[in-house]
């Protein structure tokens, strides 16, 4: 008598997940390296390395405990799934509810056409048992009847649930956000090094098998995520240790060179459950608790877990399928060949950020946002492209938190989330990093051979979505700056820009991007 198949997709990375059984007589473990699903899209060949190795070493750590763990390599997830079943006659198919929506409807068609071989058994992938804090219900139930869904309103009501940073139901401090404190730059400090994890034997043979396999983005050499338990541990411990008590302050902070700044580098590691967001509050607030974590750095990064994350995937899943498709603006310019070749670029911060995704699979939220997905938004390039890129180049991206984070915060693609677009000049750049010293471009410059694209792109693009945008209180004052401009000066705005997106090469890969494939 057969005994049931428990599908740990390679997000499900964690003992705790009611994906995993109790004990290895409870049932079989199965793994899919799905073809379909790593050909999708030209990931980053270090996002391959992750996903492969800390799924093998899943498995190792599974199996020394004595449970029976299969890795299946087959062109899909449920074909590798029914393998599995169909050899060891498994009596059900026990899973959490996948990430992303093309394989949750993949299953769940499976299941439907009994293609698995054996009922589909699936969990929630919030709440106990699950990796998120919520379960999908949770947030469905507090976005109903809702207008508009404001990351701030959710992130008062996840303080006063989980009962965290509260007192006596209001806020420890008397505010609930210490954002506005969080916008300092570090002059003249050097962000703390950071020390990646060595590659074992193991994740050695992952790089050799991967760095092979022809079209994929970025090097497999040099990779030193953490892909076990431990170094999942070692990576939360070495945050609070060396930069949390400085998070919140250089948060929105840029250096050239630089890639981590004071960032926790732990979304790597949460978004394939080596370690929970339950797990990694937890330990802050003990931090702050014994006194090591100020309060304003506590609250600023308890807040991207329980509020930013929580938030972008409940989003998500309110928002699919539409978002996908979403293209508010109509921005219809192809990406530029050099989001995959910074080379091409001169625009220093540009050419920083994109570096960085190149060589390591990361850029720091302020450079996601602020300087790649700024260009995206007032370059008007096409949403879904920019996302693919997103996509594929990081390796901390899945479709449930890239996509509400590129179409929503990032291009204003939907304006479910946002009131109007984080859209910025070259003097927000030139604030809060140290790239603009060193461009051949002036940020103080609107036009001519120094002009900074971020600043003719910007009143472009303001200009373009006046309709749109003009009733926003906080644009006012920059529509009247415009109105002020002689008519020449405005024309060899909008010119400047047209030269400059007349000049940029689209990018040319031979890649479909199947947004399904699973
Ligand atoms: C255009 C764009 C694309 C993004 N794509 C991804 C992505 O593919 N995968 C991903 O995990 N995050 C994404 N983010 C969110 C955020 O930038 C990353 O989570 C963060 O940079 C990861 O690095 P870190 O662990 O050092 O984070 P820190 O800056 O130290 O923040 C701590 C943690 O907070 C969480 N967090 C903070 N902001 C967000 C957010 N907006 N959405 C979700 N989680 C958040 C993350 O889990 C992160 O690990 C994106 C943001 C933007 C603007
Ligand atoms: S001058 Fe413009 S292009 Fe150069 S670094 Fe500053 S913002 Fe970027």
């Amino acid at each position: 008598m057969g005994k049931p198949a428990y599908f740990v997709g390679p997000w499900d990375l964690n003992r705790q997940l009611a994906c995993v059984p109790d004990s290895p007589q409870q049932g079989t473990v199965v793994m899919v390296e799905s073809v379909a699903k790593g050909s999708a899209l030209p990931y980053h060949r270090k996002k391959l390395v992750l996903i492969l190795s800390a799924m093998h070493h899943f498995a190792q750590e599974l199996r020394q405990d004595g449970y029976d763990v299969t890795i299946v390599n087959a062109p899909s997830y449920a074909q590798g799934i029914a393998q599995h079943v169909a050899e060891r006659q498994s009596t059900a198919v026990i899973a959490l509810k996948p990430r992303e929506w093309g394989l949750q409807n993949a299953l769940q068609e499976a299941d439907k056409a009994c293609t698995l071989g054996a009922p589909l058994e699936i969990y929630d992938d919030g709440g106990p048992g699950g990796h998120f804090l919520l379960t999908r219900q949770a947030f469905a139930d507090w976005a109903k009847g809702r207008k508009s869904l404001r990351m701030d309103t959710f992130y008062r009501w996840m303080r006063k649930r989980t009962g965290w940073l509260m007192e006596e139901g209001k806020p420890v401090g008397g505010r609930w956000s210490y954002d506005s404190e969080n916008r300092k730059t570090p002059k003249g400090l050097q962000p703390p090094s950071i020390s990646g994890h060595k590659p074992d034997a193991l994740t050695q043979s992952i790089i050799e098998r991967v760095e092979k396999w022809p079209n994929h983005w970025g090097s497999a050499v040099g990779f030193d995520w953490p892909v076990t338990r431990q170094e999942a541990l070692r990576e939360l411990n070495a945050f609070l240790d060396h930069r949390a008590e400085n998070f919140g302050d250089y948060q929105d902070a840029m250096l050239h060179g630089q890639p981590w700044m004071w960032h926790a580098r732990l979304s790597t590691a949460m978004n394939i459950s080596r370690i929970s967001p339950l797990e990694i509050v937890e330990a802050a607030l003990e931090r702050y608790q014994d006194g090591q974590m100020p309060l304003a750095a506590a609250e600023g990064f308890v807040r991207q877990i329980i509020g930013w994350r929580e938030f972008m995937r409940g989003a998500y899943w309110h928002l699919m399928p539409g978002l996908r498709g979403a293209n508010l603006l109509d921005a219809q310019h192809p990406l530029p060949d050099f989001f995959w070749n910074p080379e091409k670029t001169d625009m220093r911060c540009m050419n920083d950020s994109i570096t960085s995704v190149k060589e390591h699979g990361y850029a720091h939220h302020i450079q996601r946002l602020m300087v790649l997905g700024n260009f995206a938004l007032l370059a008007g390039l096409r949403p879904i492209e920019v996302s693919h890129w997103f996509w594929a180049g990081f390796v901390d991206a899945y479709e449930w938190v890239e996509l509400p984070n590129v179409h929503n915060m990032a291009l204003f693609a939907d304006d479910s989330l946002t009131t109007k677009p984080y859209a910025a000049s070259a003097s927000y750049i030139n604030k809060m990093s140290d790239y603009c010293k060193g461009c051949r471009y002036q940020h103080t410059k609107r036009i001519g051979p120094k002009a900074c694209p971020f600043n003719h792109l910007f009143w472009t693009f303001m200009v373009r979505h006046r309709e749109r945008l003009k009733s926003n209180y906080r644009l006012a004052a920059l529509y009247k700056t415009w109105d002020r401009w002689d008519q020449e000066h405005q024309q060899a705005i909008q010119n400047a820009s047209k030269n400059f997106l007349d000049g940029l090469s689209p990018a040319q890969h031979g890649w479909s991007f199947d947004d399904d494939a699973c």
